[in-house]
């Protein structure tokens, strides 16, 4: 691959899910700035109109407009990753429109349902199918898709999303679905990396811990800041280009040995 220093990633193509707003548009700039086309994938690519923080943020109309004032190629497309047919069309369309897929960033997920309605012995059917659905499954669904033409190319980053509450249960047992959800796409990761490391396609996790978008940063003003940034070893929350950082890490050179590995983003926190 050729490009100035400042543009490592010039001439790859990137793949982005759940990219509309928060640390998705984060990851997308980001690969965006380092010279990558980005394939913006959400639900709905103007959700972030639902949330101050993340309105405020906004420059462009979406994150793909964003990506295309920064001078790169950008492709929008509304998918929902717990549907793998949908998946697998908007990958073969990145194919289609570009010739190749080189990083993946399977960031689309999140929780639903309150602490109290997610405690680990009485979670319902309907948020068990809803979380494990959005997290779990949608990123094997992405996962898969985005394998086989890297393993054909014999070159890829796969950058799949985690957290902390993947790493530690919560104390009152909330959240418990979604925690477990996480902690899978970590060990998937992990086989993932096993697998596809011959075809020099990393695999990697990134475990953020509070940061701070527009959906979250209600619940963490409910569960108290004085305590949660007393819990963080930096005393502060996130930011979405916390994540970015360590995704550049792994997609770049600078991670080309790195594989199966789940990286925490969470500022030192013991919560
Ligand atoms: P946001 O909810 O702000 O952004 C996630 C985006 O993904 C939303 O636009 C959402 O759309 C979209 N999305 C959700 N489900 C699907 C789906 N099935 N198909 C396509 N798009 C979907 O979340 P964050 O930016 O805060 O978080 C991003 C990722 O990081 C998530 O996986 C989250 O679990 C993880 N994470 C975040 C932490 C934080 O503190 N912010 C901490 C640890 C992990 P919709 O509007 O429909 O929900």
């Amino acid at each position: 691959m050729t490009g100035a220093p400042t543009q490592p990633l010039a001439g790859r193509i990137a793949i982005v899910t759940g990219a509309g707003r928060g640390i998705g548009r984060a990851y997308s700039l980001r690969l965006a700035a380092l010279g990558a086309d980005v394939a913006v994938v959400d639900r709905d690519l103007r959700s972030y109109e639902e949330f101050e923080l993340e309105r405020e943020a906004m420059w462009a109309g979406t994150t793909a407009e964003e990506v295309e004032t920064l001078g790169r190629r950008a492709l929008a497309l509304e998918v929902d990753v717990t549907d793998p047919g949908a998946i697998d069309a908007a990958v073969a369309e990145v194919l289609g429109a570009w010739g190749r897929l080189d990083i993946a960033v399977c960031n689309a997920g999140g929780g639903a349902g309150t602490m109290e309605e997610t405690r680990a012995s009485c979670v319902s059917e309907e948020l068990l199918d809803v979380i494990v659905q959005r997290n779990l499954y949608g990123t094997i669904h992405t996962c898969r898709a985005v394998a086989r033409p890297m393993k054909k190319q014999r070159w890829g980053r796969i950058v799949t999303i985690s957290s902390q509450a993947g790493r530690r249960a919560y104390p009152d047992g909330g959240y418990s679905v979604y925690g477990a959800a996480k902690a899978g796409i970590a060990m998937y990761t992990r086989y993932l990396a096993q697998e596809l490391g011959p075809y020099d396609v990393t695999a990697n996790c990134l475990a953020p811990g509070y940061i701070a978008t527009g959906r979250l940063m209600p619940l963490f003003s409910s569960l108290g800041a004085k305590e949660l940034l007393g819990s963080i070893a930096l005393r502060r929350y996130g930011t979405p280009d916390d994540c970015a950082g360590p995704l550049e890490f792994l997609v770049t050179e600078l991670g080309s040995y790195v594989t199966g590995a789940v990286i925490p983003v969470d500022g030192g926190s013991t919560l």
